[in-house]
């Protein structure tokens, strides 16, 4: 028997992340919920265990799935030091596949700018299959690791 949450990994293929709930909206978009796998975290000033905070959730575009464009819901972690000698207060965690403030993953980042980097033109269909705004691909910043774009 397949181990569940083993087995939603791997599929989203998205290491450190386990998916928590997949649903499918009346437009036909996929949503999916995902959390990271890490259960304990020590505080990055003092080292002491960290106490949970509770979770605030953020959205991104992800790659498309079976031609359906996708959104990940990330409830992320929000962390405090319990150490009253500690400054460093509270904190809420990353992931270097969904930066913060960001409106696509990562690897969807890539795989627009990989396709941008080699003259690959926008149209209406490409727009669709990835589910994106034209604007927020032009206002994204290109950076490193467009050769190595994830195709869906
Ligand atoms: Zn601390």
């Amino acid at each position: 028997m397949v181990d569940g949450i083993g087995a939603e990994a791997v599929l989203l293929g998205m290491p450190g992340f386990v998916v928590r709930a997949v649903v499918e909206d009346d437009d036909g978009e996929v949503w999916g919920a995902v959390e990271t796998t890490a259960t304990a975290v020590g505080c990055p000033a003092c080292g002491v265990r960290a106490r949970s905070k509770g979770r605030r959730r953020v959205q991104v575009r992800d790659l498309s799935v079976g031609g359906r464009s996708v959104r990940l819901v990330w409830s992320k972690r929000r962390w405090t030091c319990p150490d009253p000698d500690c400054g460093r207060g509270s904190w809420t965690e990353t992931h270097p596949e969904i930066q913060p403030r960001a409106v696509l993953s990562e690897r969807t980042r890539r795989w627009v700018f990989g396709h941008a980097r080699r003259g690959w033109r926008w149209n209406l269909t490409q727009e669709r299959r990835l589910g994106l705004v034209l604007c927020e691909a032009r206002h994204g910043e290109p950076g490193a690791g467009g050769d190595q774009a994830v195709r869906s």
